[in-house]
């Protein structure tokens, strides 16, 4: 029997303090604000960064 793992979250690095976190997928959409709970840095999603992670959700997508 297969289970199909599906994956809340995905993981995302800082460009300030090379920190991976996990943000859930429901939070990252285009415009969000992510909070490093490292460095507090407060990042909005757009451009290549939101490139990148919608590929990450795709992939993820994908596979379900
Ligand atoms: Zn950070």
């Amino acid at each position: 029997m297969q289970v199909a793992m599906i994956k809340q979250s995905i993981p995302f690095s800082c460009p300030v303090c090379g920190h991976k976190t996990d943000y859930p997928i429901k939070r990252m959409v285009e415009g969000a604000i992510i909070n490093c709970p490292f460095c507090k840095l407060n990042l909005k999603l757009h451009g290549h960064m939101w490139q990148d992670v919608q590929r990450e959700i795709e992939k993820l997508r994908g596979k379900g």
